[in-house]
């Protein structure tokens, strides 16, 4: 039988789950694999196959930075070691500087008894490596006790019911599908949030993050390097095979105006953007844009149904947050159903979800609002914003407690 047919058996046979995950990104394709290896029989619906990941490909456009705490999770669900083997770039400094003041900050692992303050990695290994261990839990090997996951892609989710004691999706291709929790991670436009009936709060940034790899003069040192300009910070990432990521937030029409240079324009227009930090930019991947906005979710919880990841908060890229903080709700939940488990409760019912839901939302809108807080303050320009911005930064760089505060709540611990 094939996984087709398999998977369209499993769905007439329809038995009621412990979990249905809606959104296989990396944020819901961790959740279905740390519930199936909790033992909590798991579905995961996805509209869209990923696509496969190749070492011989080029790297992926997408790439985000991994705390350690997103390296913890990675590891504990068995997909760190062949993630960081394939294709991982590590980063043990962080320099970050102020275009208009000069001030700069820097993080650096030694200096907090650390190897690493973390990985940059494409946005589709990360999926692919979840989605063949969950093709592993779900393939019959009982090797490593995972109890079976049920992917079905592409399948979308078109309605549900709370009941009493279950949740009854409607999927597009008409069948059924009942759990006793639903989980939506599909996502910032999140579909199921708005049939949840769930609001969001926030801002549009009107930016656009500009992207594409690029080649330096000079070695990026393992080093995180972030320009803050007035119109939008500018990261270049270390990427493990010594090119560097671009990530250039810019106002929409200063992005467009950027997508459109001749490649010869663009280099030398980054260089100067980036103050020449790595020498000149000699090479460039194709570059490509994506909106920035702050999006809350009003609430992380409706009748055995819960948000996680950027269907619950999507954050200004800034930071490098918006993935690690997907991965921390995955935790949280998975931590909340397993006590419920043990407690003899309904892993759906609203007193047990609470517990998720105040920890997490709580925990996501203060890092959300401190990143908005600092796309603010890096957006002043009044000479007298810009000096008292300066001499925050320089004192906040001699501060080692604090820094190390904040840095030890980057990392996640
Ligand atoms: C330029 C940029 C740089 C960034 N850098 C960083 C960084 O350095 N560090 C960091 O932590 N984060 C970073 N982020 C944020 C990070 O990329 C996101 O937080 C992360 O990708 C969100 O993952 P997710 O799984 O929650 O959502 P998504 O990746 O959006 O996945 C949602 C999935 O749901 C599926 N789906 C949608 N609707 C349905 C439906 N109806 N039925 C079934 N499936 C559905 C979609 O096909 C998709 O696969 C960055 C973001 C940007 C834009």
């Amino acid at each position: 039988m094939n996984t087709t047919t398999q998977e369209v058996s499993i769905r007439r046979r329809a038995p009621a789950l412990d979990v249905a995950v809606v959104g296989g990104g990396m944020v819901g394709a961790a959740v279905a694999l740390a519930l199936a290896r909790a033992g909590f029989s798991t579905a995961l619906l996805e509209a869209r196959a990923p696509t496969a990941w190749h070492v011989s490909d080029e790297v992926d456009l997408r790439v985000v930075g991994l705390a350690p705490s997103s390296l913890a999770l990675l590891d504990d669900l068995g997909v760190w070691t062949s993630i960081r083997d394939a294709r991982a770039g590590p980063y043990a400094h962080m320099h970050v500087w102020d275009a208009e003041s000069g001030a700069a900050i820097d993080f650096d692992a030694a200096s907090e008894g650390r190897d690493l303050l973390g990985y940059i990695v494409e946005n589709n290994l990360v999926q692919w490596t979840l989605w063949q261990a969950l093709e592993a839990a779900g393939g019959g090997s009982r090797a490593t006790s995972v109890c079976g996951v049920r992917r079905l892609c592409p399948a979308e989710v078109k309605g549900f019911e709370a009941r009493e004691d279950r949740i009854q999706l409607q999927l597009a291709d008409g069948e059924t599908l009942a759990a006793r929790l639903l989980v939506a991670a599909d996502g910032a436009a999140s579909p199921l949030r708005q049939l949840a009936g769930i609001g969001t709060r926030g801002r549009d940034y009107a930016q656009r993050a500009v992207v594409a790899h690029v080649r330096t003069e000079r070695p990026h040192e393992n080093t995180a390097w972030q320009r803050f300009l007035s119109s939008g910070p500018l990261a270049l990432l270390p990427l493990a095979d010594g090119r560097s990521s671009l990530v250039w937030s810019l106002p929409e029409a200063a992005a467009q105006r950027v997508l459109a240079l001749d490649d010869q324009a663009f280099l030398d227009e980054l260089g100067i953007a980036s103050d020449f930090r790595l020498g000149r930019i000699v090479g460039s991947t194709k570059r490509a844009a994506f909106p920035l906005k702050l999006q809350l979710a009003e609430r992380y919880q409706a009748d055995r149904f819960v948000l996680l990841g950027d269907a619950a908060h999507a954050v200004h890229p800034l930071a490098g947050q918006g993935v690690n903080l997907g991965l921390r709700d995955v935790t949280e939940l998975r931590d909340t159903l397993v006590a419920a488990r043990i407690a003899g409760r309904d892993i759906g019912a609203a007193h047990v979800l609470r517990r998720y839901a105040r920890r997490r939302r709580s925990a996501d809108t203060l890092d959300a609002l401190g990143f908005d807080a600092l796309a603010r303050i890096y957006a002043w320009q009044s000479p007298a914003l810009v000096a008292a911005r300066g001499f925050g930064v320089r004192l906040l760089d001699h501060l080692a407690p604090l820094k190390r505060r904040l840095s030890e709540h980057a990392a996640g611990f």
